[in-house]
């Protein structure tokens, strides 16, 4: 097992390929291969595999790959009472960028148990690294969703956000180190982002103790985001817009993509104060990065985001790539902090603790 280390932790945006006996590979939403007994044990193996994958590989915040759930919302709108799964509305989603078939709200929203707690309990039981488990945000669920009954959007966001608060502060007593939730509608709705989108986020972190995070992004590498990256021109600039809203925020740490993204890194100084998951890792291609490329991209965000605040992390979700590639990725990632942690020396330390070694070499 490689050793935990204490500047560039590395971590991933979240879920990972699922083995070809679990589910279809390469599909973000595919069938699971068994079902009943059969299909626990198999989400339970994959988990396990995951884990040790990514301990071995070097990766110093672990999640559970997201191995138990088909989709990254609708894994979590399965267990919520008061949706019509029987009846699926096409909806322009991501503001007209792609349509989906949706689920309908159809009465009071109610959580029918626990979400994620068997694999989270799981993961707690086999790593004795720092672990975390994502939830979808409530400005993308509510995206991914047509309603029929509370018939306002933030109103809808607003009692989404009460039941991912009742399973986050759950996964908190579980263990759960960090809780992360993922917000790609956060670059759409820039606007609502700073009218509700924050607000309900404080309402799905309310009382919690462990470290919160915000993923935000511009989508996974499919056809439809490919083509809709194309349309944003030369730059993009939608961040400087809402992450001045989000240094103001109370969620602690902000995931992004970075390495082959048109955001300008420069972007990142409007995260004052937050802990910022730099992707480093590119989602959208199969091509491994060396680990001079991930290392140049924690050198370019060094500019801007401290050492102690600097987490280099994947781009977004690996869960449609092919998994020998994924696990190449995650070494690449390892392999890329810690070139940068040789590399740049006293730099990548934080101010304060590369004074008081100074101080302590000095006595
Ligand atoms: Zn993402």
């Amino acid at each position: 097992m490689s050793q935990i280390h204490d500047r560039f932790q590395t971590t991933i945006a979240g879920s990972l390929p699922k083995p070809a006996w679990l589910a279809e590979p390469n599909k973000l939403w595919p069938a699971w291969r068994a079902s009943g007994a059969e299909l626990e044990r198999a989400k339970r193996d994959a988990t396990l595999l995951w884990l040790k994958e990514q301990e071995d590989a070097g990766i110093d915040i672990v999640t559970e790959g997201e191995q138990s759930r088909q989709h990254f919302v609708h894994g979590f709108l399965e267990f919520v009472e008061g949706i019509d799964f029987s009846r699926k509305v096409k909806m322009g989603i991501r503001n007209n960028r792609y349509d989906a078939m949706v689920p309908v709200v159809s009465g009071p929203l109610r959580l029918k148990g626990r979400v994620h707690q068997v694999e989270a309990r799981l993961a707690r039981e086999h790593t004795g690294r720092k672990l975390k488990i994502t939830l979808p945000g409530p400005m993308t669920i509510v995206d991914t969703i047509a309603d029929e009954y509370y018939r306002d959007k933030v109103k809808l966001a607003l009692a989404f956000a009460e039941l991912l608060n009742q399973e986050a502060r759950a996964l908190e007593k579980d263990g759960v180190d960090v809780i992360q939730f993922d917000e790609p509608a956060f670059n759409v709705y820039l606007d609502d982002v700073k009218r509700w989108g924050i607000e309900a986020l404080h309402r799905a972190i309310e009382g919690l103790k462990c470290t919160t995070c915000v993923h935000i992004c511009y989508g996974y590498g499919i056809q439809a985001n490919i083509d809709w990256k194309k349309t944003l021109g030369g730059e993009w600039r939608q961040y400087a817009e809402i992450f001045p809203a989000l240094a103001k925020s109370r969620i602690k740490q902000v995931s992004l993509e970075c390495i082959n993204s048109k955001v300008p890194i420069e972007l990142l100084k409007f995260l004052k104060g937050k802990d910022v998951l730099v992707g480093v890792i590119d989602v959208a291609t199969d091509r491994i990065e060396s680990a001079e490329e991930v290392s140049d991209v924690i050198e370019k965000a060094l500019q801007y985001v401290p050492a102690k605040h600097l987490f280099p992390c994947t781009n977004c979700g690996m869960a449609p790539m092919d998994r020998e590639v994924a696990l190449k990725k995650l070494r690449a990632l390892a392999a890329g902090a810690a070139l940068a942690r040789k590399k740049l020396g006293n730099r990548g330390q934080s101010p304060i603790s590369a004074k008081s070694r100074r101080k302590k070499t000095r006595r």
